[in-house]
């Protein structure tokens, strides 16, 4: 069996007036994330981590920050782009794990229909997709809701 790792990680910052979008999902939340897209943290981290296992470079590679066909994009947009470019090199997702870094508000009731966005775009079972929610117990920028963070991790097998 041919399976590969690959893992990714992303950082937003939070301020006021923007929307928080996690996991293909709007939050409902006074601090939204800023970003060049729709600043979908937990898609990021999961894009480079299937970008990752390929070795089909990052994210920002693909879709630059500074393009403006890319300016507010819904980010499941680009996952399923991310997706298709893994599938094309003879791919497969097994699994995801994931944690989203965020003080508050908190996303444990969201989950469920993040892995659902996700699964989908993926054409993974619910099942295969984790997500964990954590706070960075008030200590630093995460802490402080300056910042929100996620981690991504995959296995692709070839096909
Ligand atoms: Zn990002």
């Amino acid at each position: 069996m041919n399976i590969r790792i690959g893992y990714g990680v992303d950082v937003h910052q939070l301020a006021e007036n923007y929307p928080l979008w996690i996991g293909g999902l709007k939050i409902e939340s006074d601090l939204g994330a800023v970003g060049h897209s729709d600043a979908d943290v937990l898609l990021h981290a999961i894009c480079d981590a299937l970008l990752g296992a390929a070795n089909l470079r990052d994210i920002g590679f693909h879709f630059s920050d500074t393009d403006p066909q890319f300016k507010g994009i819904d980010s499941k947009i680009l996952l399923k782009e991310v997706y298709n470019k893994v599938n094309e090199k003879g791919y497969s997702v097994i699994n995801i794990d994931s944690t989203v870094i965020l003080e508050k508000p908190k996303l444990n009731p969201h989950i469920p229909a993040m892995q659902r966005a996700i699964a989908e775009i993926l054409k993974i079972e619910e099942d295969a997709v984790s997500i964990k929610a954590t706070t960075h117990e008030k200590v630093d920028s995460f802490g402080e809701r300056r910042a929100i963070k996620a981690y991504a991790a995959c296995l692709l097998e070839k096909k």
